[in-house]
């Protein structure tokens, strides 16, 4: 199997190096040559295996024996999903007889990029272990230097995916002072020599415009080998395809075999459901992915009417209602609107590309793969000069075939967090997961009798306390710390914490700590031979 960039298509990468790149040099994002049908028995084949071996089964379908085999891929498996505190990994959890909830986040840090991110930083290690084994004596190791920002999500699980990981280094810059305790506490407290936070004194975006001019100083970036561990990433996609196979196989041991399945994502940068597009297309028996987005909601109006375009949030109804309560103290951020599903908070949907890229195909199948490519281009071309782009009514009917989506308000989402707490079974969901919930409530109104919908839970609602505690402050007999904080996350706030500071969000700085860091790794390195 090889990859090639949605906007180019001549040029094939072999799934390391899609790995290692991350981010096409063009522009584009990598998806494979095809997408593979899954084998004829699997209903049978498959139905009782667990989580890892459903992750191998189906990455297989993806890489070339002769790049990874058999064996390796189960050892990369078995070693990123054993700091899953769950046995199924993913476990689905019954709300009612026609919802479940499938839960993503039993991994280090309590949400769901971990089961992606467990996975690539291994990848990863394995990837450079073997490049490096090849080097003669004396010839430099291939090293990575991953950089990036976070406003507090996104930051811990990568760090956790690459601590301690051979020939990485990974840097996080997070505003100081600007992110949750609990967030802040999760990242500062992995001590391993990899591992640094950067605590910025700035905003959110001074160090995501940092980040982009260390990613542009060519010099800097040759010298460091740069690595982004963004939710573009290929692998990140291809791992999280897997819980929708143990999803459908959990479900199917309860419900009666004439039962659609139905699954509901709260969706940001588009790649949690892309996955489940991936399952579809393999022939994962499925009924139309949902498409749950926040106020930021991009996504949703796609599929009303065919546009996608990023100006209309900036003035849109979300920063023009002053009745909605649950908003006070939010405000729109050149565009993005901050909302209590902060992880959601998007102005454009990263990952769409890709589902854009296989709409343009569907359209035209017959067209070779560059010129489909060019068709996508165009397209994302003018996103980028226009803010928007209109794709035919035949485009748009396509995405209807596999895809529902709504909008869910912030009133919305607390509203739906106090009504699962108060329903039978009671259900704690976060912001995020509470998204979906809604959503699925909204779509259920029209679905047949047989469809069981499956919602994806992206967070434990510890990790969004304010939206927890916002919601169900009033109702008597909750308490935060007795009801939601689980274990891990009390000792959490005193342990050791290892941060340095920036006092200027100065991207001259940064390169300062980077530099002496990673001169220190190297006389290290060097001292021990
Ligand atoms: C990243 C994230 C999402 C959004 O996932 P996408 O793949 O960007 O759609 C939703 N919820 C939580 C808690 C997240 O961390």
């Amino acid at each position: 199997m090889k990859y090639f960039s949605t906007r180019g298509g001549e040029q094939l990468l072999s799934f390391e190096e899609t790995v290692l790149t991350g981010l096409a040099p063009d522009g584009g994002l990598y998806i494979p040559e095809y997408i593979p049908k899954l084998p004829a028995n699997w209903q049978e084949d498959w139905k009782e295996y667990s989580f890892q071996d459903l992750s191998v089964a189906v990455l297989s379908l993806y890489i070339s024996p002769e790049e990874l085999t058999l064996d390796a891929l189960r050892t990369l498996v078995t070693k990123s999903y054993s700091t899953f505190r769950h046995p199924d990994i993913t476990p689905l959890h019954k709300l009612g007889d026609k919802t479940y909830i499938l839960e993503l986040f039993h991994g280090p840090t309590f949400a769901f990029k971990d089961v992606a991110l467990q996975l690539l930083g291994n990848l990863f290690e394995f990837f450079l272990l073997r490049r490096n084994a090849k080097k003669s004596a004396g010839e430099a190791p291939e090293k990575l230097t991953v950089v990036g920002a976070t406003s507090g999500d996104t930051g811990s699980a990568a760090i956790y995916g690459l601590r301690n990981k051979a020939n990485i280094s990974i840097y996080i810059l997070h505003p100081k002072g600007r992110v949750s305790p609990i967030q802040e506490a999760q990242m500062t407290t992995v001590t391993d020599a990899n591992v640094h936070n950067v605590a910025v004194k700035g905003t959110f975006d001074d160090c995501q415009d940092i980040v982009k001019s260390l990613f542009a100083d060519k010099a800097f970036n040759s010298k460091h080998r740069l690595g982004a561990i963004n939710s573009i990433n290929w692998a990140r996609i291809l791992a999280q395809t897997v819980y929708y196979f143990l999803a459908y196989f959990h479900a199917r041991r309860h419900l009666p075999p004439s039962s659609d399945l139905q699954f509901v994502v709260p969706t940001g940068n588009f790649g949690d459901i892309l996955a489940g597009y991936y399952a579809k297309k393999m022939g994962l028996l499925m009924g139309k992915l949902v498409v749950a987005t926040n106020e930021n909601d991009i996504l949703a109006r796609f599929w009303k009417s065919g546009r996608y375009e990023k100006v209309e949030s900036v003035s849109g109804e979300g920063a023009a209602a002053p009745a909605n309560g649950a908003s006070d103290g939010k405000q729109a951020v050149g565009g993005v609107k901050e909302t209590l599903s902060p992880a959601m908070d998007i102005l454009v949907s990263s990952n769409f590309e890709r589902l854009l890229w296989y709409l343009a195909h569907g359209d035209a199948p017959s067209q070779s793969r560059q010129a489909t490519c060019q068709t996508l281009k165009g397209w994302m071309d003018k996103v980028k000069s226009d803010g928007r782009v209109e794709v035919p009514t035949r485009v748009l009917a396509l995405a209807r075939e596999d895809f529902l989506a709504e909008r869910i308000s912030d009133v919305q989402t607390l509203d739906t967090i106090r009504d699962h707490y108060n329903g039978s079974p009671s259900y704690i969901a976060d912001p995020h997961t509470a998204v979906g919930l809604c959503a699925a409530r909204i779509v259920a109104t029209h679905n047949s009798a047989s469809t069981v919908q499956i919602v994806l839970s992206t967070a434990h609602p510890a990790k969004f306390s304010e939206a927890v505690t916002r919601a169900l402050a009033d109702v008597s007999g909750f308490n935060f710390e007795r009801n939601v904080l689980p274990e891990e996350f009390r000792g959490l706030l005193t342990k050791q914490r290892r941060v340095i500071d920036v006092e200027r969000p100065e991207v001259e700085l940064v390169k300062e700590v980077i530099e002496r860091y990673e001169g220190e790794a190297r006389g290290s390195a060097t001292a021990s031979v």
